[in-house]
């Protein structure tokens, strides 16, 4: 059936218990005694997950079907005993993990990424292998069908049956799902696009596919080609609630909620904009990241952490040019742009961890911090993904200014992906920046040494004076109030500011899940975890706590009782204004000049 060397066989043997069965041919082991190994990590998912711990069974037999003896050399390799046949290995792979980054298998649907059932055959990773994706056997399963961006050996698509990919790079970058999944194509430059839509929906398939091809077509017209792909595949779980998104060759694992998604003859929402935002930031991916890639990342040793201070460019870059994707290609309008621009400055400027950590050192350290933020985080680090997205913006304008408008940040990612990412040759460390400075015609290192290597905020202001913008600022007090509309602005009649903390319901009160630096609650003791159940000897919930606080004076001190660790504790909170804005929107300049009319036009194609 195979003629070559590596045969992986997975069944989903076990739907109701989540067990896929992997069963692996080598036709040619490593006579002294061939190893297989687990990634302990997925490419751009920065955190070791060890996915070996997973795995609930391993044995190995020969051609004959003789036990082989197996020991375990650390927590995801196995050492199979010395053998001249063709060995074949058998595990179980135990399945539960409902996101884009391992596998999920239940009687309605299976999903996995390779790394997460696939082992490596150490030392024959750069050999061709197949893979036979089998239906669970039953009655129930006689519809399943099976989605994926693998190259099939089948005649049709979408068929159980054989897949092949070039190496074991490949292998476990073309996640795959299974199960009863409905299904939208489109062309994009003559090349198939497929969404597929697992779990219960009512979406319009026509209008996403729709918009899909514009935005698609929008992204391979910046770059000007798509890369070496025969197919896309948006493998796309909709659930009640959940938001993920991960990128691979030619394809991308999504995870969204059944609101996101648009209905039929319905107006356009706020969540449905989002969702698009992110299936353009994932395609983006197809270029910056899959094929653009750091040094660092070519080739991934799946092992252990690597470092990159880059990924502020992978996926700041990334994060700005989504949406400013959506604009170009009119889906959404500048007014919605803006909003989303005034959104991502409001949760950049409200993080004091931007003024500890800077963008680089989030990038470097994101194995441990960014990917396993704590209660602490907003206060101790920075997104490298929002703050990112913001240096890419002021990058941009930086380049239109220095260059009298004739080249952009456009330019730069097409020289990074014509000279590089075409070319297969990996970005060095720092290697952006000089790109950046050759296009402007001089070093732009202090630009780089202040926004991406200390703290400093970003003027923003001067750059959109550029395009006739204003930066607006307010205080708010609101929860909901996450920026980037002034008619929030006119709506915050509250005048003093209520506790500088995230607030969540509990069945006791309402609890802290985040406390910020220096605000009323931090000073006066209370910590993230805390419950508060009365201000005054009046019980309180999440729903009241904002507005019975609000109905004091500046100055007040309220008597505050909390639980922690079920200890019943009582504090004196101060309530002191703040004289910080912490909201933004953007607002069109009436009195902009017509330059600065052609200068807009220019950047959001308008
Ligand atoms: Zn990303």
């Amino acid at each position: 059936m195979s003629n070559h060397n590596i045969h992986y066989t997975i069944t989903p043997s076990h739907p109701e218990a989540h067990i896929f069965t992997i069963r692996c041919t080598v036709k040619n082991p490593e006579p002294t005694g061939q190893q297989f190994q687990l990634p302990s990590w997925i490419p751009g998912s920065y955190m070791i997950r060890d996915f070996a711990k997973n795995i609930i069974r391993f044995k190995a037999t020969d051609n004959k079907g003789n036990n082989l003896d197996v020991s375990k050399r650390n927590k995801s390799l196995w050492q199979v005993q010395a053998c001249t046949t063709a060995i074949t290995i058998e595990y179980d792979v135990y399945a539960w993990d409902l996101s884009v980054r391992s596998a999920h298998l239940d009687t309605t649907h299976g999903f996995f990424n390779g790394s997460s059932v696939f082992v490596e055959v150490v030392g024959q990773a750069d050999k061709k292998c197949n893979v036979t994706i089998k239906k669970p056997s039953g009655k129930q399963y006689k519809k399943w069908r099976v989605a994926t961006s693998l190259e099939t050996l089948e005649s049709e698509l979408y068929l159980f049956g054989l897949y092949q990919a070039e190496n074991y790079d490949e292998l476990i970058d073309h996640p795959v799902e299974m199960g009863e999944f409905d299904l939208g194509t489109f062309n994009v430059n003559n090349i198939q696009h497929d969404i597929v839509l697992t779990g219960k929906h009512r979406a319009d398939i026509p209008t996403l596919c729709a918009d899909l091809k514009i935005i698609c077509q929008t992204q391979a017209d910046f770059f000007g080609e798509l890369p070496d792909i025969t197919r896309y595949v948006f493998l796309t779980m909709v659930v009640g609630e959940g938001y993920g998104g991960l990128e691979h060759r030619s394809s991308t694992s999504l995870l969204c909620s059944r609101n996101d998604l648009p209905l039929k003859d319905q107006p356009q929402t706020n969540e449905y904009r989002n969702f698009l935002g992110l299936c353009s930031h994932e395609y983006f991916h197809t270029w910056n990241v899959k094929r653009i890639k750091p040094e660092a990342f070519q080739p991934y040793n799946l092992n252990k952490e690597v470092y990159t201070e880059q990924l502020w460019a992978f996926e700041g870059i990334t994060s700005y040019y989504d949406e400013l994707a959506l604009v170009r290609s009119k889906i959404i309008t500048p007014l919605q742009y803006y909003e989303m621009l005034g959104k991502t400055i409001t949760r950049v400027l409200r993080g004091n961890g931007r003024n500890k950590q800077t963008v680089a050192e989030s990038s470097f350290d994101t194995w441990t911090r960014f990917y396993q933020q704590d209660e602490s985080a907003p206060n101790n680090i920075v997104n490298y993904y929002a703050k990112g997205s913001l240096i890419a913006l002021a990058l941009d304008f930086e380049i239109r200014k220095a260059t009298d408008n004739t080249k952009s940040l456009d330019d730069v990612m097409r020289v990074l992906w014509q000279d590089y990412g075409m070319k297969k040759i990996a970005i060095p460390e720092k290697k952006i920046e000089q790109i950046a400075s050759n296009i402007v015609g001089h070093s732009l290192q202090s630009f780089f040494n202040d926004y991406l290597y200390s703290v400093k905020d970003i003027p923003l202001q001067s750059y959109f004076d550029l395009v006739g913008l204003n930066l607006k600022s307010y205080l708010s007090h609101s929860v909901d109030d996450m920026g980037g509309n002034k008619n929030k602005e006119e709506n915050n009649t509250a005048s003093f500011t209520i506790l500088d903390a995230r607030i969540v319901s509990s069945t006791l009160g309402a609890k802290l899940s985040h406390v910020y630096d220096n605000g009323n609650a931090q000073t006066a003791g209370l910590s993230a975890g805390d419950i508060i159940i009365a201000v005054d000897n009046v019980k309180v919930t999440k729903a009241t706590l904002e507005k019975i606080i609000q109905s004091y004076c500046i100055g007040s001190i309220l008597l505050v009782h909390a639980f922690r660790r079920d200890e019943l504790m009582a504090f004196k909170v101060i309530l002191k204004t703040s004289n910080d804005v912490n909201t933004y929107y953007l607002e069109i300049d009436a009195a902009a000049t017509n330059e600065a009319m052609i200068n807009k036009n220019n950047w959001l194609k308008t």
